[in-house]
């Protein structure tokens, strides 16, 4: 599981972290979303040692991620943002590398690394050079390498950012089995979607600070069921209500257009935080 407490982080005046607290308990898949520039990555790179924090504290399953660096460092996988795989070599040797960098033995890695291609629905591009991969494939690949050393908690940092929907669909199918398997997971996105569909808890976060975290479902019921969207004076108004009957009543006998819709995260964020998460 993942603690953090009274976590900040400033680059020279910029506050990126300032105060986080936060419980992820073990096989939870826990969304962190937020707006571009709300400290996200900062976060996960704080958690996965590749950043220092500036004050504050923050334990992987029991191992304090500074003072016992070596130690967490073993209980995490990690997906970036950006593909960082070695684009000349092949699939299996990508995850060779990785699995000697964790001290794995040769059968072990062995074992694993077909293992985990399997999972992902690699294996017929074992010998494959990564650059004649398409851009899911590659994604794919990141989350068979994080997952090489048997990790307790996954960091996935915008798992799915540039691929179309149909790509998306299927990590987010993959995300969901590796939770299964009993893998605690920390995901960062700004697709509210994606957070919709896959998380146990969401935190909302805004400009360094954890607004609320709450179950998906309950922090939409705190905003309403339904909604309905209205253009008023050149502008778009989006109106909240509990039930649909009461929604049917505020457009009885209303000229202006409207559309009714279900109530969705992004509502949530933005009658929190008066702001939007997509850009
Ligand atoms: P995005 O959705 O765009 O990835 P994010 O929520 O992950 O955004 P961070 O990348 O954590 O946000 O950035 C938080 C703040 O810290 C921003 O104001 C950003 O400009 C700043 N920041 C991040 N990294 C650095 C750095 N290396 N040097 C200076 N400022 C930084």
């Amino acid at each position: 599981m993942i603690r953090i407490e009274r976590l900040k982080k400033n680059y020279g005046a910029i506050t990126a972290l300032d105060g986080i607290d936060l419980h992820v308990p073990a096989g939870e898949l826990f969304a962190y979303l937020g707006p571009n520039g709300a400290g996200k990555t900062t976060t996960i790179r704080i958690l996965t040692g590749l950043t220092r924090r500036s004050a504050g504290d923050a334990w992987l399953n029991g191992f304090h991620i500074e003072k016992e660096g070596l130690k967490a460092k073993k209980r995490f996988g990690l997906v970036m943002q950006s593909i960082n795989l070695d684009q000349e070599l092949t699939v299996s040797e990508n995850l060779d590398i990785h699995g000697r960098l964790f001290g794995m033995s040769t059968s072990e890695r062995r074992r694993k690394i077909d293992q985990m291609l399997a999972y992902v629905d690699l294996i017929d591009r074992k010998k494959s050079l990564v650059k004649q991969l398409s851009g899911g494939m590659k994604r794919r690949l990141t989350i068979a390498r994080a997952m090489v050393h048997s990790p307790e908690i996954l960091f996935l940092d915008e798992p799915t950012v540039g691929l179309d929907a149909a790509i998306r669909r299927r990590i987010w199918a993959l995300i969901k089995e590796i939770q299964k398997k009993g893998t605690t997971i920390f995901l960062t996105t700004h697709y509210i979607e994606e957070a919709e569909f896959l998380a146990d808890r969401v935190a909302f976060l805004d400009k360094g600070r954890i607004v609320v975290i709450d179950k998906p479902r309950s922090l939409m019921a705190r905003t309403g069921t339904w909604a309905i969207d209205q253009m008023d004076k050149g502008n778009m108004k989006t109106v909240y209500f509990r039930t649909r009957q009461e929604a049917d009543a505020f457009v009885t006998g209303q000229k202006e257009s409207y559309t009714l819709r279900r109530v969705n995260l992004e509502d949530s964020f933005l009658s929190l935080t008066g702001k939007k998460v997509k850009c």
